[in-house]
């Protein structure tokens, strides 16, 4: 996993590197988790994207709640940004992502082809936070063999184009940003996820966050996974609750260890698919 530290050199320099990037292809993919497609966006993506034609792609659909997805597909459709869910890991969705390219492109192809000029390949780059997919969706777009991830930092490389079958060039390494920092909620969310690291001091935090939602929004997941009564759900503390399955989990009082496991288990998608971030203005 990617636990960069972002200065504000690292930002400029990051941005730095998207917008040469962002300068060579004719479609951005920007990347976020679904489980949190707003606490994964940078905070000047918009920004930083400009004019470009882009789709914001939620991936991890596959441990997202499906029905808050697409509350947020429908919400930034509802603003005019292309949105699409893919599961890149099981590479669901990429051909729907491929048409969506196509269709951004299909005006710009028609007018070259009044000119006379052959179409070309589209040209494409992803975009996102640390830990959102992006080195998964350049291996599963083009095929194990010819991607390649690891890249060193430091080392000042040519772009290279990875072909995807015939239609489109992928850049063979993702512009890079930096999460948002400024809302507690947005770190915890990012936390839970295992897209920031996570120290051992703020596990009981994270746990309790992570149990607040459950008890809003998914209660039958406490009940089921550490048999809580629906009076216990009714009555008891956050904090009470978190005691509750610490000692379910047979640790007495071990509620640091105990918290460490529920988020654990909530990042291996043992206790559902639970979306983190809502679209408000859309489901209440
Ligand atoms: P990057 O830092 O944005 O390049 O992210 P990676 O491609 O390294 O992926 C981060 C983690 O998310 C890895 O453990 C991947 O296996 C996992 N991952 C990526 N895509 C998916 C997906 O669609 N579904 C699920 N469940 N996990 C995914």
């Amino acid at each position: 996993m990617n636990h960069i530290q972002w200065f504000p050199g690292h930002m400029a320099k990051a941005r730095r590197e998207a917008t040469e990037k962002l300068n060579l292809v004719d479609v951005v993919i920007e990347l976020v988790d679904a489980r949190i497609p707003e606490s994964s966006r940078n905070p000047m993506i918009q920004e930083i994207i400009g004019q470009k034609p882009s789709i914001i792609v939620l991936n991890k659909a596959d441990i997202a709640d499906n029905k808050v997805t697409n509350a947020w597909l429908e919400f930034y459709r509802s603003q005019g940004l292309p949105a699409l869910a893919i599961d890149a890991q099981h590479q669901k969705g990429l051909k729907a992502l491929e048409q969506e390219c196509k269709k951004i492109m299909a005006p710009y192809f028609e007018k070259q082809k009044a000119k006379g000029v052959k179409p070309r390949s589209i040209r494409l780059m992803i975009l996102g936070i640390p830990n959102v997919g992006k080195s998964t969706l350049i291996n599963r777009f083009v095929g194990k063999n010819q991607a390649q991830t690891g890249n060193k930092p430091g080392v000042t490389k040519a772009q290279r184009w990875l072909k995807m079958g015939k239609e489109f060039e992928l850049l063979d390494t993702p512009g890079i940003l930096w999460p948002k920092f400024e809302d507690p909620k947005v770190g915890q969310n990012l936390a839970i996820t295992g897209a920031i690291k996570d120290s051992l001091l703020h596990m009981d935090d994270l746990a309790l966050a992570l149990i607040e939602i459950l008890l809003e929004r998914h209660p039958e997941v406490l009940k089921k996974s550490f048999q809580l009564t629906a009076d216990q759900l009714e009555t008891l503390t956050k904090v009470e609750i978190l005691l509750e399955i610490t000692k379910k989990m047979g640790l007495k009082d071990d509620y640091g260890e105990a918290s460490q496991r529920l988020i654990i288990q909530y990042r291996q998608n043992k206790l559902g698919n639970i979306s983190l971030d809502l679209p408000i203005e859309r489901l209440v």
